[in-house]
Formats: structure tokens, C-alpha cells, sequence
């Protein structure tokens, strides 16, 4: 694209990038110019000036230019070098917990030195610690024009680089015949009062030293809203386009008569819950119409999705559709499948599943009943969805536990089920509830649903956390639930490098159980497993024939055993909030009170504490995922798996939730009114293009 020609020349163009420095800018995604303008400081230290002491403020960040009066070796706990220092206006004292001879020499009494420090609140008097300090007479007129950048960086990459990197990325800016493309119309700029691309981006590598430093630390100067805003902008942009393309195509209109409906009613021993009920609603609206259904149905762990899918899917039978619903895990839909053969045989609903396992002649059996159009109701992994896998009339895709498939996986589901002119509806669901202004962001391609109800009689899980020096408490306490006829979970989570070494730690806590528990029958399940294999654990743990069960995270999600009621998890400090909370919800699916045990490492970090002590205060997803936004930032609270669906370069979605409304309302214009600035915008910002245009 030639409009943004300088911005898109590779970083190689600039002096002092060679192979080296490539790959480490590449490390942090910046390929060319552009990316390198789009690489904001971290923060700023004002370095334009000296400061009097006198008017120092615990906090501050600042040059002071002072003569020495004192120096000496204090011992208290640990040895320290500290220097007191005064420049008329008032004295201060500099710390130096690590110092050579030479350095000690140097800060002799009478010297004049310049330091740039934190000043900190000491025992006696205001501090320095370790600051940065040259005798004044090797200081060169150095006082910078502007406040100083100090950028995010990795091994290797030193803020010199970064300094003489932005230098010439704005020299090429400034050089430039137009500078950085503006592609928001001239009145929403003037509207906003919002400053251009161009200016915002210089502004922020080097800002005058009038800017407010407290401003930009809290990322509230219009300069980077500016940027924050394209950026939120660009995203919903391109995930409108990806609605809108996919919204022209059609999909089977689905209106039965809802007779299998009233069958499975019928034979539920429970009445759906009203948020239930209201769910099933929206989706069989969406199913009428001649449009495919794109509906993300959230609802925290043991809401009831699965019945939720079920009903969509009779939904689909009733119209003369078939059905796939697709789990990330074999376990998952093994599950399902062990859930909902009961109810679909009762409604005479030819049901199988699919894995990577089947292979041959069964798995041939399996394809032809799906082709002709014999099995109605399929579930599966992934597997559902290769190649050779051929329905005879697919009308609906269900996909479990949405959060395990990124939103290029998703993309690709939809694209999969197609047929000749007419797409299949498709339901995602997912246990991991999402703040609104996430939703907003991540999702605004999918209409949401939200169970926000869990079935009657549940009773919340009693979590409580405990060090681990008193383990042995622990222990006594799973040997005494097992003693009363119930089961436990112990998961370990382990930080070993490899997934090997993990399993094996595994295997040794289990083995050590074992013997701790003489009277338990301890079972044992980790990713390393053959699927059969952790089947058959599973199964054995289902049916009571084992007490304890020791898993890695791959329990995570879904598992279903009513009995067990109480769990206990290793080392939580490593976990974020919404997996603990998923782990946690596989206790209390029964009626006996469950608990759940955190069983610590101490120390505690803060952010540690605070996440095991919001878990022990509520079961709600929602707060939990709030918590777990503000505590984590955005771009992790998806987890890893996702990070490509809101990893967002400058925008933070907590810090600039109040741009999304505006973002929305201005995609919504843009779209209408100005067309031609969409693509563009959708490509300075959002780097895989094409996996939407393919759509
Ligand atoms: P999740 O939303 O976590 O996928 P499930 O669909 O696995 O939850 O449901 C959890 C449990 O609740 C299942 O045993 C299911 O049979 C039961 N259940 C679902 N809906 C209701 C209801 N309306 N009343 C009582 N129990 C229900
Ligand atoms: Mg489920």
C-alpha cells in the first residue's frame, strides 16, 4: 500500500539495525517504521531540570545538583553507604546498599555531584536510593529539552537504542511528504478535540516539559487517547466487517413446531431455570431468520449450558438439520456425549461422536453416517471439522467452552460448516464470564447471551486458604472427607519447564498421596495421558470406584462428578483468577457442602493475596472476572490461548473503557459515511488482515 509507504519500510532502514537488533525488535513485533512509532514509552522522567531540595516530595522523580557534607558506612541490617547532601535550599540523604572503594572515594565530603533518583521518605530525613550521579564538573550542559522516554523493552535492547530508534523513525515522520495518514474525518477531530495522529505520536516520544507527568502516567493525555481510541476503533471496525460479511450469508430458516422440545421437558426430573428459558429464547429468534446465527451464550460454571445447547440443537432437529457440537477436549466430549445419550435416545436422535482416535473402518462408518445424513445429533473434537468429515445437511455448530479456541480457530469453524449457499447457525458458549466492556471489545461479531442464573439449591463453595506449612491439616482433612463416603480432587499446579516434568511431578504427588491417605484410592490425570487412559481414570472417578483424584489443569474445564465436594489446589499463587475460579466450580455440583482449599506457598505477593482473598469472598464469575480485568489487565484475562483476539498495543481496556462507546459510534459512521477509511485503518492497526477478508 503506497499511501503509508515510510511507515512500512523495515526497521533495517534505520542506522544501527543490523540482524541483532532486528531479531530483537521482532521479538516484540516491531517490523517497521511504523511499529516503531506505535512503540510508546513505558513512562517518562523529567530530566529538563534541577529541583531545589528544599522543595522535594516523597515520590518525586528529579535532578538535584548538590554539594556533599557528609559520608559513612552505617551497619544496621544491612551494610549501607549513606551520603548526606545539601544544596542550601535543604539536605537529603543518598543510599547505597551496593558500593566499591572506588565509588566510597569518590563521594567525599565537599564534592559536588548531580543526581536523578526517587526521592523515598527515610527513618530520618528524605532518601535517595541509588540514584544516578556524576560530579558536576563531567556533566555536560546535558539537560534534556524534553521530558525523557523510558520505553518497554527486552534483553538486549538498551534505552539508548530505543532513543536513536525514535529519532529517526520521527526523522523519516517529519521528512515525510504527508507523515502518518489520517484517517479519521476532520470532524470528529475537531469534534473530540482530539489532536492528529501524526502530532500525538511525536508528542508522545518527546514530550515538552510542560506536559503533566501525572497525566501521562495515567495514560489520560489526548495525545494518547488519540492513539488509544484508533486503535479501540480499528478493532471494532474490523470486527464489524467480519459480522457483516458473514451476516450476508444466508442460513436455513429453523421453525419447527417445538414438539421435541416439549419431549425433553417432559423428561427433565428439574424445570429450566428462567435465564434458561430466556436463552432458549433469543436463540431459537436468531434460528428463524434466514441469517446465520452468531450468539456467544455465557453463563458461569454449572449455569447449565450444556441443556441450553441441547434445546438449540432440537431446535435444528425439528427443522430437518443436523447438529455438531464441538468441546477442545476428547475428555469434554466424551462427556457430553455421556450426558446427553440419555436424553437424545429417549427423544429417538441418532447421536454419535467423532475423535482424532477413530481411525479406519470405524472411522469410515462413522463419516458415511454423517454424509447420508443418518447420525442427526454429532459430537466431537475438532476432529468434527477436517477435511473428510462431510454432513448431509449441517444446520447448527455448537462450540463448548469457547475460550480454548482463539478467534482465528473460531473463524475457520464457521467457514467449515458451509454448504453451497447456506451457512449453518452457530452457538458458542462459554464459562468464563467476560466483563461487558471486554465483551464489548473482544466480541462486538457475536451477539451475546448471558445465564445469569445458577439451577436451584446450589450452595456456594466454601473456599478457605491455608500455607503450606500446615499441609499436614490438609491432608487430614481430604482423609476425613474420604472417610465419609465423598470424594476430592488434589490438582497440582506446577511450573516445571516441560510439560514432562510436570507430569512427573504430578505422578510423584500422587504416589506421595498415596501414601499419606493409606485408606484413599488415589487416581491420577495429566496432559500426557493417552486419551483412552485418562478416560478410563475419569470414568473410574465418576463411578466412585477411586477418592482421590490428582490432576493437572486439565480438569480445567467441564468435568462433571456431583459427588466430589472438595478441592484442593497447589499452589493457586501461580494461577489467575478465572482459572481458579473454573477449577473451583467443578466442586459443588451436588448436594453435600463442598469446599475449596488454596493451599499456598508463602510469601504471599500482594497481587497473589488479593486474587485468593477475592476467590474466598465470592462464587460470582462476573465479580471475579471484573477483579481479575482490573487485576490482570485485559490482555491476559482470556488467557494465553486468546491473546491474539485482544492483545492490543497501546489501548488498555480497563484504563480506556470509557473510548469504547465512542469507539463503537464512530465504527458504526465510518462504516456509513466514509467507507474508504476502513480498510486502511484496519490495517495500520490489526495485523493478520487476512483472516477476516477470507471469511
Ligand atoms: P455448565 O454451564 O457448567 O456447562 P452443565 O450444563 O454441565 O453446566 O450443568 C451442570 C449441572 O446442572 C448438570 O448436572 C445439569 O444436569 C444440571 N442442571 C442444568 N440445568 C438445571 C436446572 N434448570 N435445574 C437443575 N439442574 C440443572
Ligand atoms: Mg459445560
Amino acid at each position: 500500500m503506497n499511501h503509508s509507504a515510510f511507515s512500512e519500510q523495515p526497521v533495517s532502514v534505520m542506522k544501527g539495525v543490523g540482524p541483532k537488533t532486528r531479531e530483537r525488535l521482532e521479538r516484540l513485533g516491531i517490523r517497521n517504521v511504523q511499529d516503531v512509532l506505535f512503540h510508546l514509552p513505558l513512562r517518562y522522567q523529567d530530566r529538563s531540570r534541577i529541583w531545589p531540595v528544599g522543595s522535594l516530595r516523597p515520590g518525586d522523580q528529579v535532578s538535584i545538583e548538590v554539594e556533599i557534607e557528609h559520608a559513612e558506612v552505617h551497619f544496621g541490617r544491612r551494610r549501607s553507604l549513606l551520603v548526606r547532601v545539601s544544596d542550601g535550599s535543604g539536605a537529603l540523604i543518598l543510599r547505597l546498599f551496593h558500593f566499591s572503594a572506588a565509588q566510597q572515594a569518590g563521594l567525599a565530603k565537599g564534592r559536588r555531584i548531580r543526581c536523578f533518583g526517587e526521592v523515598r521518605r527515610g527513618p530520618a530525613s528524605l532518601e535517595m536510593i541509588h540514584p544516578e550521579y556524576q560530579p558536576v564538573e563531567q556533566c555536560e550542559d546535558i539537560l534534556d529539552a524534553t521530558l525523557t522516554p523510558v520505553y518497554p523493552t527486552t534483553d538486549g535492547l538498551h534505552q539508548l537504542t530505543w532513543r536513536s530508534l525514535t529519532d529517526q523513525a520521527l526523522a523519516l515522520l517529519e521528512s515525510s511528504a504527508d507523515g502518518l495518514r489520517e484517517w479519521l474525518p476532520d470532524e470528529l477531530l475537531v469534534e473530540s478535540g482530539l489532536p492528529t495522529l501524526t502530532e500525538a505520536v511525536c508528542f508522545l516520544h518527546r514530550p515538552s516539559v510542560e506536559a503533566s507527568l501525572a497525566r501521562l502516567e495515567a495514560g489520560q493525555h489526548p495525545a494518547q487517547r488519540r492513539l488509544a481510541f484508533e486503535e479501540l476503533l480499528a478493532h471494532q471496525l474490523s470486527l464489524r466487517k467480519i459480522r457483516q460479511l458473514k451476516q450476508q450469508h444466508r442460513a436455513p430458516r429453523m421453525s419447527g413446531d417445538g414438539d421435541l422440545m416439549t419431549r425433553l421437558i417432559a423428561l427433565l426430573p428439574f424445570e429450566l431455570t428462567a435465564a434458561q428459558q430466556r436463552v432458549i429464547a433469543e436463540i431459537g429468534k436468531d434460528m428463524r431468520r434466514a441469517r446465520p446465527m452468531l450468539r456467544l451464550v455465557q453463563g458461569d460454571v454449572g449455569s447449565g449450558k450444556t441443556l441450553v445447547a441441547l434445546a438449540a440443537g432440537l431446535i435444528a432437529i425439528d427443522a430437518g438439520y443436523q447438529v455438531a457440537m464441538m468441546a477442545p477436549t476428547e475428555l469434554l466430549a466424551r462427556q457430553h456425549l455421556a450426558n446427553l445419550e440419555r436424553l437424545l435416545r429417549s427423544l429417538d436422535i441418532e447421536t454419535d461422536w467423532l475423535a482424532g482416535r477413530h481411525k479406519g473402518k470405524r472411522r469410515e462408518r462413522k463419516l458415511r453416517a454423517l454424509a447420508e445424513g443418518e447420525t442427526r445429533f454429532a459430537i466431537g473434537t475438532h476432529a468434527l471439522f477436517q477435511d473428510d468429515v462431510h454432513f448431509q445437511r449441517l444446520g447448527l455448530v455448537i462450540i463448548d467452552e469457547q475460550h480454548r479456541f482463539g478467534v482465528h480457530q473460531r473463524l475457520a469453524l464457521r467457514e467449515k460448516g458451509r454448504k453451497g449457499a447456506l451457512s449453518p447457525h452457530q452457538l458458542t458458549m462459554t464459562a468464563t464470564p467476560i466483563p461487558r466492556t471486554l465483551a464489548m471489545a473482544a466480541y462486538a461479531d457475536l451477539d451475546v447471551s448471558v445465564i445469569d442464573e445458577l439451577p436451584p439449591g446450589r450452595k456456594p463453595v466454601v473456599t478457605v486458604a491455608i500455607g503450606d506449612d500446615r499441609r499436614a491439616e490438609v491432608i487430614a482433612r481430604v482423609s476425613s472427607a474420604v472417610g465419609a463416603g465423598r470424594q476430592a480432587y488434589w490438582v497440582c499446579t506446577l511450573i516445571e519447564e516441560s510439560e514432562a516434568l510436570q507430569c512427573q511431578a504430578a505422578e510423584d504427588t500422587a504416589a506421595q498421596l498415596g501414601e499419606e491417605l493409606p485408606g484413599a484410592r488415589v487416581g491420577l490425570v495429566h496432559g500426557r495421558m493417552k486419551a483412552v487412559d485418562k478416560e478410563v481414570v475419569m470414568q473410574a472417578f465418576k463411578q466412585a470406584e477411586l477418592d482421590l483424584l490428582v490432576a493437572t489443569t486439565v480438569i480445567e474445564v467441564g468435568v462433571d462428578v456431583p459427588n466430589a465436594s472438595l478441592m484442593i489446589i497447589e499452589n493457586p499463587e501461580r494461577l489467575g483468577l478465572a482459572q481458579l475460579h473454573q477449577l473451583r466450580g467443578r466442586v459443588g455440583r451436588g448436594c453435600a457442602d463442598s469446599y475449596c482449599v488454596l493451599l499456598y506457598q508463602r510469601p504471599l505477593g500482594r497481587q497473589a493475596r488479593e486474587r485468593l482473598s477475592t476467590l474466598r469472598e465470592t462464587n460470582d464469575g462476573f465479580i471475579i472476572a471484573e477483579k481479575d480485568l482490573e487485576l490482570r489487565g485485559a490482555g491476559e484475562l482470556l488467557g494465553t490461548r486468546q491473546t491474539g483476539e485482544v492483545a492490543f498495543r497501546i489501548a488498555d481496556l480497563e484504563r480506556d473503557q470509557a473510548l469504547l462507546p465512542q469507539a463503537q459510534a464512530m465504527a458504526d459512521r465510518l462504516l456509513a459515511d466514509h467507507p474508504a477509511s476502513v480498510e486502511p485503518l484496519i490495517h495500520r492497526w490489526i495485523r493478520q488482515v487476512d483472516d477476516y477478508s477470507s471469511v
